[in-house]
């Protein structure tokens, strides 16, 4: 049998990244002391993951014509890139200021990612087979439509409603195989406040949608899996962190890889768990994401 694929319906993001002494004021001109531009974006990261980690991951999304740089990082990664639109529209980008006390602050742009027609995913729609998996954040346009079609189709849905939006809540969420949270999202979902706790947050969201794998992730508190009334914990690594950008990407990306592989959902939880605590100890978004030789035992 084959390994299924990976179809990631998902944000690809330029970062302009400023270092500036401290976060620019209203009316204040302030000049950086540093400037880069990387990949970045929910969807992007997530793709990077996944392939890193050795699954068979095609990207779906969108940007514009000149930042074909952009793709070249994901087809260094290994995403089969050939599902993304080039546009004369402006890429998604973020313009991020850092200041030295590591405080930041993001203007975020959708662009492309937000641009995307209805056509777009019928026609790669059509092309996926039935063991294969779409994944999907809440990043691009159209994202009810894409949970809806491929359930339609038969299809396993997994989905990261990041960045969270009120629509979320009015989305086919009962039709998902897996539906992944951190603690903001899942309080919010669960209609419940920001500090509510695990538990109460988890046992309400299994009652709404109980077909459905629920992964509740806890950053340094670790992650638990309930589907129905069964329930897993796994710890997180203790580790010491130096900088969280993308650990939930790396997660994801990581638990789906496996997956693919048919793993059980403790081994897919512990390869996760791992790949996060490596990234986590490493600045940068896609650049602290770990290759699985990475994660080797010395
Ligand atoms: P982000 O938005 O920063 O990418 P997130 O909020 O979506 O992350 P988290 O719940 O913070 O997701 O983290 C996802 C996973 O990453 C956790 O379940 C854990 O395994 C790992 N992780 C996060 N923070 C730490 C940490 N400080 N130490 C070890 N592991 C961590």
């Amino acid at each position: 049998m084959t390994t299924p694929t990976l179809y990631n319906y998902g944000s690809i993001n330029i970062d302009h990244v400023y270092r500036v002494p401290h976060l620019v004021k209203p009316g204040e001109t302030l000049s950086s002391t540093d400037y880069q531009q990387v990949l970045g974006g929910k969807g992007a990261n997530q793709s990077v993951a996944a392939a890193r980690a050795g699954g068979q991951v095609a990207h779906w999304g969108q940007l514009n014509a000149g930042d074909q740089w952009a793709l070249d990082v994901l087809d260094e990664a290994g995403v089969d890139t050939q599902g993304v639109a080039r546009v004369d529209t402006p890429s998604g980008h973020a313009l991020i200021q850092v200041d030295d006390a590591g405080e930041n602050s993001i203007v975020l742009f959708g662009g492309a990612n937000q641009s995307i027609d209805h056509d777009f995913i019928a026609t790669r729609l059509a092309k996926v087979e039935r063991d294969d998996w779409v994944l999907l954040q809440n990043e691009c346009s159209h994202t009810a439509g894409m949970i809806e079609a491929a359930h339609a189709r038969g299809l396993k849905v997994a989905f990261n409603p990041a960045p969270m939006t009120r629509d979320v809540t009015e989305m086919a969420l009962d039709t998902l195989s897996i539906l992944f949270v951190n603690r903001g999202e899942g309080a919010m979902l669960a209609g419940l406040d920001d500090n509510a706790d695990p538990d109460t947050v988890l046992s309400t969201l299994a009652q709404r949608y109980p077909d459905t794998e629920i992964i509740l992730t806890l950053g340094a508190d670790g992650v638990y899996h309930q589907k129905g009334k069964q329930s897993l914990f796994a710890p997180a690594e203790q580790v010491d962190a130096r900088d969280t950008t993308a650990a939930g990407d790396t997660f994801i990306g990581y638990f789906m890889a496996a997956r693919l592989e048919g793993k059980d959902v403790s081994t897919c939880l512990k390869h996760a768990t791992r790949a996060a605590a490596y990234s986590v100890q490493r600045a940068g978004a896609h650049t602290s994401i770990p290759r699985a030789c990475d994660l080797e035992q010395p």
